[in-house]
């Protein structure tokens, strides 16, 4: 789905992200890891362009995506992303948030979103809060929702940064445990996360970033069991 060629970005005299190279394949859950500070966010904030890279080449589905032609629109219709805060509109009920992207960017029609969107959130377990608006809803359901919400566009990969760790303890599990079936059913994605348990857990790979560069990478037995870089010895010693 992407492959990233050198990519470099800077704030200032800081290398957020520092000469990073990576493909992702369709399928895979691939969890990044590492310290706070480390570029995680910046990283997955250029795959969708939310940040300019600096230099280096993102590739989705085999065309650069960070050079001046790019339709960044319809590239973001593509791919979903999942935040920390839920980013839901307040003014808009749940369905009306779950509808309004496919119903503006014309991927579907009204009709359709809807029963789309009525599917989902029975799926979920939230269908009678169809109605409500999102300060209604606890943390936990919020950010099914705002999952539901990039799902019903039908991406070819969602990132998520840090989808729990504005939630309640209580919360973190249902969370985790919708993200675990979207995986199970080879949902494309890239997993910014601290739940280690769960990166072990769920990941077909994870990725250790350090001082904006990826230190280490492998399938999550090797990764965690016997994780050769000294930094992320250090790093799983003080995490887990
Ligand atoms: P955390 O685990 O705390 O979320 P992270 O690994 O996601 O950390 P980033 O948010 O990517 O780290 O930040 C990497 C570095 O880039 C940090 O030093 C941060 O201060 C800096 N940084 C991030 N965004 C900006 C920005 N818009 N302007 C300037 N510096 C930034
Ligand atoms: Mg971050």
């Amino acid at each position: 789905v992407f492959r990233i060629n050198h990519l470099v970005k800077e704030f200032g005299p800081l290398r957020a992200v520092d000469d990073v190279s990576a493909e992702i394949f369709h399928g895979e859950a691939v969890f990044i890891i590492g310290p706070s500070g480390s570029g995680k966010s910046t990283f997955l904030r250029c795959l969708n362009l939310l940040e300019e890279p600096t230099s280096g080449e993102i590739l989705f589905k085999g065309r650069k995506i960070n050079a001046p032609k790019t339709p960044v629109n319809k590239f973001r219709q593509q791919v979903g992303m999942v935040f920390q805060h839920f980013n839901l509109f307040p003014h808009l009920t749940i369905l009306e948030n779950i509808t309004i992207a496919p119903v503006k960017t014309g991927r579907s029609t009204r009709v359709e979103a809807v029963a789309k969107a009525d599917a989902l959130l029975k799926r979920i377990g939230l269908y009678a809060k169809r109605d409500a608006y999102p300060q209604q809803l606890s943390g936990g359901q919020k950010q099914r929702i705002a999952i539901v919400r990039s799902l019903v566009m039908n991406p070819d990969v969602i990132l998520f940064d840090e989808p729990t760790s504005a939630l309640d303890p209580e919360m973190v599990g249902e969370v985790l445990s919708l993200m675990k079936e979207l995986a199970g059913e080879g949902l494309t994605m890239i997993v910014v996360t601290h739940e280690i348990g769960f990166a072990r857990e769920v990941a077909t790979r994870v990725m250790f970033m350090d001082r904006g560069r990826v230190l280490e990478e492998g399938e999550p037995g090797g990764f965690f069991n016997s994780p050769s870089n000294p930094r992320l010895r250090d790093f799983l010693s003080r995490v887990l």
